[in-house]
């Protein structure tokens, strides 16, 4: 720990993310070295962003020769990667004729775009949203209006009004509520801040067909799964959505979301004047998704994210302590046995590996997509150790 480094951080910085564990200095691949010298295997990858791992040199290459040719030029004007990236996201996401792209700058954004959608489909009867239990959608506030989490909203109540949360996976109630009084249902396909908490099978196909009787908008929350991370595009293909919502991961690192809205009818919704912001589709940000998803594209990350990831799982659950190992590709919650995650997360801390807890006795993992089968393996092979350190009280 920078004792000099985490003093001056306490006073200067505000108080809403608490005490961070290391002063980061420095990546590359899927290591980080703190201001000490000291190095991680970055098995969280700054929250399912950096998809290309550290200072990957096709990203650093894209945002160089794009901030050396053009940097920011506001939204009174085009520019060519920006209606590039646009033209990719709509076929990634095989978007159905007049779809089209919002580009924001991050996944609360793209969030707060879609609630603005959702808004705009409403009638005077037709003037309810519905979440799940335990989603997360984000902290600006039509964002944190979609947010499950009580402690999350409580503190910022009134919220924009209209939105119900609904058991989460519960196809009864989803049944049950939606109806002509609807204006949309969002939904993430993989609940992530929630612990990687996956819908049953059927839910987002079921939640669809109701949405379209309902005239109602399906609105996904990709903004954790997306882009490659569960080794799919989105980890809702198969169904099309009226609206996909994608951030973390697009970037390579680099800070970009988008809000698609898919097919004419839903397109049309916001029109000129209704939405805006001054960063959203600035050309450095669209070169480094573009080049995110064009390394994803040229390396076959998609594959390999799937086998990698599904390979990474099984060695999880078959370790002694860990209960339970949900996921697809390389998004992957476990709960342990009786171990605390929070505590777990610290010990891995000291030995150099970086994870996440979203629970009492739950870890995610959310590696770089680029990240080696060997490198899992150091992490399985030091994990029973980590676990069982935990059990003994000297330390
Ligand atoms: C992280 C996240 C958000 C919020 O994204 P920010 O970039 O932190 O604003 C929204 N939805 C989901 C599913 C997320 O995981």
């Amino acid at each position: 720990m920078n004792e000099e480094l985490m003093g001056r951080y306490s006073d200067s910085l505000l108080g809403v993310f608490g005490t961070p564990q290391r002063v980061l200095a420095r990546g590359e691949g899927c290591f980080v070295w703190d201001t000490e010298g000291r190095k991680y295997l970055d098995l969280l990858a700054g929250i399912a962003v950096n998809a290309l791992g550290h200072a990957h040199p096709a990203l650093i290459s894209a945002v160089t020769q794009q901030m050396q040719t053009l940097g920011h030029v506001s939204n009174f004007f085009a520019s060519e990667p920006q209606i590039q990236l646009a033209e990719k996201l709509l076929d990634i996401a095989a978007a159905p004729p007049g779809s089209r792209v919002f580009f924001a700058n991050s996944g609360t954004e793209a969030n707060e775009a879609a609630f603005k959608l959702a808004r705009r489909n409403q009638s005077t009867r037709r003037n309810r949203i519905i979440a799940l239990e335990g989603a997360f959608h984000g902290r600006t506030m039509g964002a944190l209006a979609l947010t499950a989490k009580p402690s999350y909203r409580e503190p910022f109540e009134p919220l924009p009004p209209g939105v119900e949360h609904i058991p989460f996976g519960d196809a009864d109630a989803l049944r049950a509520c939606v109806d002509d009084t609807v204006a949309a249902v969002v939904l993430e396909p993989i609940q992530g801040e929630a612990g990687i908490r996956m819908l049953p099978e059927g839910y987002l196909s079921l939640a669809r067909e109701l949405t379209q009787q309902a005239g109602a908008l399906l609105i996904v929350d990709e903004v954790q799964t997306g882009v490659g991370r569960t080794g799919q595009w989105l980890a809702s293909a198969g169904v099309v959505p009226d609206a996909i919502t994608l951030a973390k991961g697009l970037g390579g690192g680099f800070p970009i979301g988008a809000l698609i809205t898919c097919g004419e009818a839903v397109s049309g919704l916001l029109g000129a004047g209704q939405h805006g912001t001054t960063f959203g589709g600035n050309p450095v940000a669209a070169a480094a998704a573009l080049a995110t998803i064009a390394v994803i594209e040229e390396n076959h990350l998609l594959a390999s994210v799937a086998a990698v990831g599904s390979e990474f799982s099984r060695g999880l659950a078959a370790i002694e302590g860990v209960e339970s190992v949900r996921g697809r590709g390389l998004l992957i919650g476990a709960d342990l046995e009786s171990a605390s995650a929070p505590k777990l997360v610290l010990r891995a801390l000291q030995e150099g590996f970086i994870i996440n807890s979203t629970g009492p006795h739950t870890i995610r993992l959310a590696p770089p997509l680029i990240v080696e089968p060997a490198q899992l393996t150091e992490f399985l092979t030091a994990l029973p150790h980590l676990l069982h350190d935990m059990k003994d009280p000297s330390p």
